[in-house]
């Protein structure tokens, strides 16, 4: 990435986090899905599938559009495989257009000169390519030696922020591929990160020593911005639940292929609204919402989104706000009455 891009992208990234600390109300990052089709099968992956439809693009400019209306900071197109549809490009130019930050999460397989070369021209800003191993196996094809000639390819060709995230825990039979993986992605210019995630049958299990050692290895060559916004990490590394305030449904929005509005793709069908009928109303909803699953969530970037807004307005249980909105009903019931 240019020198100058990368000092004006900077610029923006602190002005919406300025914005984002000064008010709470309007999303800080929107995770929107154009497609649901996959190439690849990954065996712990329950975001894909391979028959979809990609959506069209007058479709997604709506809910683009609506996004912008809602005063969200940062797009990032997810999927299934993005890369996978036919317009991602005019989807990217239109979340420029809007004055959004525009991102793209992929498996990194449909990279080519060409291809980055037209990104470039869209006005992309951010990708991330998460690579689970050095070699396929049954589990992942998302590893280092299918993907490495692509990664040459992003590192000539690419006018974009590139993060390679690995990945550590959850059974991930050798924890030193991360290392191999984090190594290969600071050499071609790339920043890193590295994601802790849960055993295979979902429960919070500390890494074995050998996989912590290797963690604060990959993470010491990483990111440094992304290590200071991820301690949660330590917790989840540790077999320890963390105390945070989840703003899911609020400051950050998963709006799938259908155009509802989700708390994140680990926790879709909450609230599973339309994003167009999607009021302030159900933004501060959510946004006091306390969600059971925070404690062992392992979503890097729903956390840092927490951040800016974890110092204020602690959240109540659904029970709670359900009880205080009864309260609400009957006192206006009252006053009618009377
Ligand atoms: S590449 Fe991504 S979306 Fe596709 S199956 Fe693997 S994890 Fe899921
Ligand atoms: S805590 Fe994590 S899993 Fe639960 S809604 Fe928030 S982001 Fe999703």
């Amino acid at each position: 990435m240019k020198k100058t891009k990368f000092i004006k992208l900077k610029l923006r990234e602190a002005s919406f986090i300025s914005r984002g600390l000064l008010s709470s109300r309007h999303p800080v990052l929107a995770h929107l899905i154009p497609m649901r089709r996959c190439n690849l099968a990954c065996g712990y992956c329950n975001e894909y599938d391979h028959s979809s439809s990609p959506v069209p693009l007058e479709v997604i400019k709506r809910r683009v559009d609506r996004l912008a209306a809602l005063g969200t900071s940062i797009i990032t197109i997810s999927g299934g495989e993005p890369m996978m549809h036919p317009e991602l490009d005019d989807i990217v130019h239109h979340i420029r257009l809007r004055g959004m930050i525009a991102g793209l999460i992929s498996n990194g397989y449909y990279f080519t000169p060409e291809r980055i070369k037209r990104l470039n021209k869209a006005g992309l800003e951010y990708l991330q390519i998460s690579i689970d191993n050095v070699n396929p196996d049954e589990v992942s094809r998302k590893s280092l030696r299918v993907l490495d000639k692509k990664l040459g390819y992003l590192s000539e060709y690419a006018d974009f922020h590139v993060n390679i995230n690995s990945v550590i825990g959850g059974g991930i039979k050798n924890p030193e591929d991360a290392l191999t993986v984090a190594r290969r992605a600071v050499e071609l210019g790339f920043s890193t990160t590295v994601g802790v995630i849960h055993d295979n049958d979902g429960t919070l299990k500390p890494l074995s020593p050998r996989e912590k050692d290797i963690f604060q290895q990959v993470k010491k060559l990483g990111n440094k911005d992304h290590a200071r916004l991820n301690w949660f990490q330590d917790s989840i590394a540790e077999g320890k639940p963390y105390n945070w305030r989840c703003r899911a449904g609020a400051r950050y929005l998963y709006i799938c292929e259908e155009g509802l509005v989700h708390w994140c793709s680990q926790q879709r069908g909450y609230p599973g609204i339309p994003l167009e009928e999607y009021t302030m109303g159900d933004f501060d909803r959510e946004y006091n919402t306390e969600k059971w699953c925070a404690p062992t969530c392992t979503l890097q970037c729903v956390h840092q989104v927490g951040i800016l807004d974890n110092w204020r307005d602690p959240q109540k249980t659904p029970a709670q706000l359900a009880a205080e909105q009864k309260e609400k009903d009957s006192v206006g019931e009252m006053v009618r009455v009377e």
